[in-house]
């Protein structure tokens, strides 16, 4: 890896800044989207569907003056099957890893019980300065935002809050000021280029998912994951990349390949703009469609997918 972009130790400002922020909130209130806008790169799949986000992803935003590195935690939600379950415990367990805490609502509706729930959880580590983002602001007025602020406000004790629209861009530089204001002083813990070098594997298996999911719509909802097999550059600027897509049955296999393989081919076509783009590489996309029966209840099989927690030291 090269390491032009990264300062030695005495040419950071001494009040540097650096540390882990847990963005957490129920589904669809724009978490995704505030990580893309803080991050902008298509990190984190935005989705009108919920819960697409079921993956912990790091994105590191490096500035002269502070390194912020966040962990874009799925919603909390009642535990249906196993698979809710697991969300929720690897919510739970971002949470101590954290050094900042952004709570993320949609400040549109009133709190529903997901966000009381979130708010109970976060009681439990107070000693984490925690954050408040009343997201969507664009979509209310101003009398309706100030009811609807004091009723998220009265969920918790707040180090902070502001109020933003992730979609347009609202008031994101403050946030994210606040959020550096509140980490501790730090090294860089990531080389500057981290973000891609580190993720690249895993950034294609988001995308090839994404493309799916938005290819399928409602046709395969949420039981699809996405694993790469092989990702090697074969010559200067071609990469390529073999990836599964794991579905649970017969039958939705058949959906993804679709006609004469027409559905697999739009998906990889589409993918693999999206990665050529974020590589800045050409790229040969190879998919399957493999059928995994039952791999949402299936613990052991959550790992193998990727949904396990990386821990803070792990080698990334
Ligand atoms: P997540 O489930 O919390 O990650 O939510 P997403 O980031 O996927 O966003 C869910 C939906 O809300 C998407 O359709 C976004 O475009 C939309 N959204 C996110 N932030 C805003 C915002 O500030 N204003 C409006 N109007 N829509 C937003
Ligand atoms: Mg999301």
């Amino acid at each position: 890896m090269a390491s032009e972009g990264l300062l030695i130790p005495e040419e950071l400002p001494p009040d540097h800044r650096s540390g882990y922020v847990s963005v957490i909130g129920r589904p669809n209130v724009g978490k995704s989207t505030l990580m893309n806008a803080f991050l902008g790169q298509k990190i984190a799949i935005v989705s009108e569907k919920l819960q697409t986000t079921r993956n912990r992803i790091l994105g590191i935003l490096t500035r002269p003056d502070a390194q912020v590195i966040f962990v874009d935690t799925p919603g909390i939600h009642k535990p249906l099957h196993k698979l809710g379950e697991f969300m929720v415990e690897t919510a739970k367990r971002a949470i101590p890893d954290a050094d900042v805490i952004c709570f993320v609502v949609d400040v549109s509706t009133w709190p529903t019980d997901e966000d009381k729930q979130i708010a109970g959880l976060l009681d439990s580590v107070r000693a984490k300065p925690i954050i408040l983002v009343l997201n969507k602001v664009d979509l209310l007025n101003a009398e309706d935002l100030a009811s609807h602020a004091q009723a998220y406000r009265a969920l918790g004790n707040f180090a902070a809050e502001y109020a933003t629209s992730a979609l347009h861009g609202d008031n994101l530089d403050a946030l994210l000021a606040g959020i550096v204001a509140h980490l501790p002083v730090g090294p860089r813990y990531y080389p500057e280029e981290q973000i891609t070098d580190q993720m690249e594997r895993f950034l294609a298996a988001e995308l090839i998912r994404g493309q799916a999911l938005r290819a399928l719509r409602q046709e395969v909802p949420y039981a699809l994951a996405v694993v790469v097999e092989q990702f090697q550059e074969r010559r200067e600027g071609v990469v390529y990349i073999e990836a599964n897509i794991y579905v649970e049955k017969e039958s939705q296999k058949k959906i993804v390949i679709g006609r004469g393989g027409s559905m697999l081919k739009q998906i990889g076509q589409a993918a693999r703009r999206e990665i050529e783009a974020m590589l800045e590489a050409r790229v040969y996309l190879e998919l399957w469609v493999k059928v995994r029966e039952g791999w949402r209840k299936k613990d052991k099989e959550l790992r193998q997918f990727g949904y396990a927690l990386p821990s803070k030291k792990m080698e990334v």
